[in-house]
């Protein structure tokens, strides 16, 4: 089954809305497999926004995501990468749709609420730095058989 990774930002859990991004995620069909809260650290944020390290947002990235914990989960589920990037919407709150994550919950590109990878390959390279394998749990759930034809 397809995984990726979803992280909470740290605005998103000083706010207090945790809760409405793991519902988004439920509610679809989604099956969580990890969950953590982490204090990142230059080295992982360097390794998880690698195609960003020379962009002139970096530093400010970082210091934001540094700020204070991030809440790290793997979700699973048919085609979880684009759908999560759906429940996401897009990078900038003013261009996400109302009834997106982005798009609900904020309105600065810098403080965008919520993480999700963009491709399969990317969420199993991001999926290796923030989880160790065994932190990745794996079970059926009943529902599944009323998801899934
Ligand atoms: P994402 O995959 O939708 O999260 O977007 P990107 O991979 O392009 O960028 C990673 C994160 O960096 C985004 O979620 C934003 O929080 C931040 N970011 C991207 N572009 C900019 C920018 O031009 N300025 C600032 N301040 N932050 C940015
Ligand atoms: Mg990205």
């Amino acid at each position: 089954m397809e995984r990726t990774f979803i992280a909470v930002k740290p605005d998103g859990v000083q706010r207090s809305i945790t809760n409405k991004i793991i519902a988004k995620f439920e509610e679809k069909g989604f099956k969580l497999s990890a969950i953590k809260m982490v204090n990142a650290n230059l080295e992982m944020l360097t390794e998880h926004y690698e195609e960003h390290k020379d962009k002139p947002f970096f530093a400010d990235i970082v210091k934001f995501m540094t700020s204070g914990p991030i809440l790290a989960m793997c979700w699973e589920g048919k085609d979880v990468v684009k759908q999560g990037r759906k429940l996401l919407g897009a990078t900038n709150p003013l261009n996400a749709d109302l009834g997106t994550i982005r798009g609900d919950y904020g309105l600065d590109m810098g403080r965008n609420v919520c993480h999700g990878s963009d491709s399969v390959e990317s969420a199993e390279r991001e999926l290796k730095i923030w989880f160790s394998e065994g932190e990745i749990v794996s079970y059926k759930k009943d529902e599944e058989a009323w998801l899934y034809e």
